[in-house]
């Protein structure tokens, strides 16, 4: 070793790392100093405990030692996927290197880590690297300290490493000496392709050529569901979208998410990759072969859209691709690795210099999110039922899942009930508690209680927003919040559908509470209501326009027309088959459908997406004043009300904005209120809706100027991908 020291390192199987070191006290102490300053860009030190121990020195050199199967640690620290790195990129590139143009080229520095490992300790065994021996050139710089990839656990070559091949729609193996870039050509022509990644499988195709789009968009039934797509470079992105210093630090971060970027004046991707959207979500190549995808076309930037089929986690292996594909793409980009847990990409959009996570997938997980304080309990949070992740909370780490999805169907069960179990293993963790939703007919609820039985855990059930205050509480370790929480649905306390909620939350003996909400609103057919807007917007409405006019006027936007149209109004008028909901998501919903913006929600929050799309152009044309009953109720009659008769006068995106306005302004109001009323310095913002640019800055700017703090989440996402999080730590820290 470069000070003379001797002694040994290992990786432990508790994914620690355990240094052994001989020599002089000093030198040791000065090792020590430099090991956290030379650090590798990517080593984070979690924890580093030392001690001294007696006896007589054992070692003449420095050794690498083989991984023990010591697990005493628990709460152990797995590194997520790593994007291609600088030095990878520039070897990849350059014809005199052995891996001159191997796609999966990767050092100590970058790579797969998460998507490849099937226990611990990390090593080539326990990964799915284990089928490809290295050649004798790979081995030689496995082995050598001052080598970049000694002990990368992923270092292959062309001759030792996986293999990619390109197939066509039956799966037939095509002879083609170069199938990145000839599949990169395909794409460009107008093909749609599926490639297989680390994570899994994406389905791609042109982002310029409106036929595959359409056809796409078909056989996936995704009629305005947004695709992703990757670009060549940073700068073919700044070609069609708008893109900030902070944006621009994401996109090329290891991470590399998916990032929501504004469509810049010269967008000219076609209008069918997201619709009706005012911005995209980009994402730059991680891998040798993404960039390689690029090489001989001119397209700056390519469709790359998880590949899954309705409702089902992303698929990952080439024979479950051959049957789950078949009919939707022409190609197939397969490579001979299998991955061990499939993980969708990230994405993130940024308000201003604040991050706002949306999914926390590839590139964040499984590495844990540290906390300023310790838990008492150990506990598995199950999360919810949409957008779903499953966590771990122990001492002070958390860790989240990769995305898993809405757990409405076997698939996405099973799939949660692995990933779930692989984190426990993984991360080493004796779990005693298990958090899940409080509504009763949750899948995850009932795994919940199943688990508890079978472990003898404690079984806990938080309030669906409740964990979301809760998280954004320890996120940034405060003791009393006034949270402002905005979502699409969650199941109160009273059983009711709550979703447009102000909670005064202090950690003291769990001291939650609803101290204000927003009117609870019919939803006309229920879960109906949730798909056509414009039966939320007949709701509210009823009795204070003339509605049958306006809804016969709309009727094509009913699956049965005229008569269905009869059946809400007479609906309407028994007050029949409507329950009542508080959801601000809804409220939104029923101003796009008013505005004409969005009339059938085919994905997850399109209506309201659709609204804040429209309204970044406008204005508060309207200048509402927030109308508050009874001291806790924000009223939202009166804005679709006027809203309704406005429609005519003034622009959508006025009238959007306008709406967004009222609202802030109308939370922002009871929240500072309420804060006052209990002496509470903070106020904070969650839920799905906090992702929502306009409302959040709306809201920040209203609490700032009557001088408290606000808070929004900055490591967890605001959302339902957030849940698990929030029912962890709420279980966790307050007494339950
Ligand atoms: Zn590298
Ligand atoms: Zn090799
Ligand atoms: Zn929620």
């Amino acid at each position: 070793m470069r000070n003379g020291l001797s002694g040994y390192v290992k990786n432990r199987a508790d994914a620690g790392v355990e240094i052994l070191l001989e020599g002089q006290e000093q030198v040791i102490r000065q090792f020590l100093k430099s090991l956290k300053k030379d650090k590798p860009p990517l080593a984070k030190f979690h924890h580093i405990i030392t001690s001294t121990l007696p006896g007589k020195n054992e070692h003449t050199e420095f050794v690498i030692k083989k991984s023990s199967n010591e697990a005493e640690l628990s709460g152990s620290v797995i590194p997520p996927d790593i994007a291609i790195c600088d030095d990878c990129l520039r070897e990849l590139r350059d014809p005199k290197d052995p891996r001159f143009e191997y796609f999966f080229i990767t050092c100590t520095n970058c790579g797969p880590r998460f998507t490849i490992i099937e226990k611990l300790p990390y090593d080539r065994d326990n990964t799915t690297m284990r089928v490809f021996p290295m050649c004798g050139f790979c081995l030689n710089e496995y082995k050598d300290p001052l080598n970049r990839r000694f002990h990368a656990q992923t270092v292959a070559c062309p001759r030792c490493g996986p293999r990619v091949c390109l197939a066509d729609a039956k799966g037939e193996v095509l002879r083609e000496k170069d199938p990145v870039r000839e599949a990169g050509k395909l794409l460009s022509e107008g093909k749609i392709l599926a490639v297989k990644g680390y994570g899994g499988f994406h389905v791609a195709v042109s982002t310029t050529k409106p036929e595959p789009l359409m056809r796409l968009r078909e056989v996936k039934h995704r009629s305005q569901k947004p695709f992703a797509v990757m670009a060549r470079s940073l700068e073919a992105t700044r070609t069609f979208a708008e893109v900030s210093k902070s944006q621009a630090g994401l996109l090329t971060s290891y991470v590399r998410p998916i990032v929501l970027l504004n469509k810049s004046r010269e967008y000219y991707l076609s209008d069918s990759v997201a619709p009706g959207l005012h911005n995209i979500g980009v994402m730059l190549p991680y891998t040798g072969l993404h960039y390689m995808l690029f090489d001989k076309v001119e397209d700056s930037a390519f469709v790359m859209t998880s590949a899954n089929p309705p409702n089902q986690p992303i698929t990952k292996d080439n024979d479950e691709a051959l049957r789950t594909l078949k009919g939707t793409v022409d190609f197939f980009l397969f490579h001979d690795r299998q991955i061990a847990h499939r993980c969708d990409d990230s994405a993130v959009r940024m308000h201003g210099v604040n991050r706002v996570l949306i999914r926390r997938s590839r590139g964040y997980a499984p590495a844990p999110i540290t906390l300023r304080r310790k838990a008492r309990r150990r506990v598995l949070g199950l999360g919810g039922e949409l957008n779903n992740t499953s966590c771990i909370l122990n001492g002070d780490k958390v860790f989240l899942s990769q995305h898993i999805g809405d757990v409405d169907n076997v698939e996405t069960w099973a799939f949660l009930d692995d990933a779930t179990k692989h984190l426990i293993r993984l991360t080493n963790s004796g779990i005693d508690t298990v958090a899940c939703d409080l509504h009763p007919k949750f899948v995850t609820t009932h795994l919940a209680k199943h688990w508890a039985e079978e472990n003898g855990w404690q079984p806990v059930r938080v309030q669906h927003h409740y964990a979301h205050v809760a998280a954004l509480m320890i996120e940034h370790n405060v003791d009393e919040i006034v949270g402002v929480c905005c979502d699409g649905y969650g199941y109160g306390t009273d059983g009711e559908a709550w979703g447009g909620e102000v909670l005064s939350c202090t950690d003291e003996a769990f001291g939650f509470k609803r101290v204000a909400h927003l009117e609870a609103q019919p939803m006309m057919g229920g879960d109906l209501a949730t798909y056509y807007p414009l039966r939320m917007a007949a709701g509210i409405l009823h009795g204070h326009v003339d509605l049958e006019a306006w809804l016969l006027r709309n009727r094509q936007h009913f699956p049965h027309r005229e008569k269905e149209v009869q059946i809400i109004l007479q609906q309407l008028e028994k007050k029949e088959n409507a329950i009542r909901t508080t959801s601000c998501g809804r409220v939104l919903d029923a101003v796009s459908a008013v505005l004409g913006i969005c009339h059938e929600r085919t994905y997850e929050g399109e209506p309201s997406l659709k609204l804040e799309s429209t309204a970044v152009k406008g204005k508060d044309i309207l200048k509402l004043k927030p109308t508050v009953r009874g001291g806790d109720t924000l009223d939202t009659t009166q804005l679709l009300i006027d809203i309704f008769e406005n429609k005519d006068k003034h622009s959508k995106a006025d009238l959007a904005y306008s709406a967004h306005t009222y609202l802030a302004e109308g939370l922002a109001a009871l929240a500072i209120e309420k804060a006052s009323e209990n002496n509470i310095k903070t106020i904070g913002f969650s839920g799905g809706v906090a992702a929502n640019e306009i409302l959040t800055l709306s809201l920040r700017k209203t609490v700032k100027a009557s001088g408290l703090r606000f808070l929004v989440h900055r490591d967890v996402p605001p959302g339902d991908a957030g849940l698990s999080f929030g029912q962890a730590v709420a279980s966790g820290f307050f007494p339950f």
